[in-house]
């Protein structure tokens, strides 16, 4: 359950500011782009960086409480909603641009970073971020890789003419 001693939990991992209890700051997240769903969360997280939100599912995992990522809450199928019983853990504040390789067409980002941000970011080596949902200016990568999102293109690079590959738009360590 989301207790006392879990709130502190969090509170010591992302500091105080960014885990959200208040009825009104859950209400913000009680829905994302469907419109006939809502749900209102227990709690909400907001790490800050990789070694954040492992620390933060190491502690759920220890309190066995469920959880729900979020990216912007664009998503159209209701995916990005939790239950009261669950943590919503809100990844827009994992928003950093580590390396654009416009050789290879490899972007390492976290997972908030907002699309239209990558296309600007891509945009002066002559490349764009294809998926590009009308949601571009709100959606995140990881939401995009969640729902594999595509439009011109998708999250997920496949060999010409092939079948799909695995993925590399996953949660790779910088440098590793
Ligand atoms: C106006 C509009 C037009 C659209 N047009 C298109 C289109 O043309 N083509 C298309 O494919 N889609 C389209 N979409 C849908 C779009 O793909 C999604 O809205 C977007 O990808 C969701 O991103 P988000 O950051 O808002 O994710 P959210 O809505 O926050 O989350 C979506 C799902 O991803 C999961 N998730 C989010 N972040 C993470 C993470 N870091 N790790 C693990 N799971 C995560 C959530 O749990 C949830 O299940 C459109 C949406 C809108 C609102």
């Amino acid at each position: 359950m989301t207790g006392p001693a879990l709130i502190e939990g969090l509170a010591g991992i992302v500091g105080p500011r960014h885990v959200r209890t208040a009825p009104a700051e859950r209400l913000t997240y009680a829905r994302d782009g469907l419109p006939t769903h809502s749900r209102l969360p227990g709690v909400l997280v907001l790490p800050g960086s990789r070694d954040e939100v492992v620390a933060v599912l190491r502690l759920l995992a220890a309190h066995r409480v469920p959880f729900v990522p979020r990216g912007a809450g664009t998503g159209l199928s209701g995916g990005a909603l939790a239950n009261g019983d669950a943590v919503l853990i809100v990844l827009t504040r994992c928003s950093r641009i580590f390396k654009i390789d416009p050789k290879n067409r490899v972007a390492v980002v976290e997972p908030g970073v907002v699309n239209a941000r990558l296309s600007a970011a891509a945009a002066p080596h002559g490349l764009h971020y294809a998926p590009d949902p009308s949601s571009q200016t709100a959606c995140t990568i990881g939401g995009n890789v969640a729902e594999n999102a595509r439009r011109h293109g998708d999250p997920h690079p496949r060999p010409r003419g092939g079948a799909r590959r695995r993925p590399r738009a996953g949660a790779r360590q910088p440098g590793r």
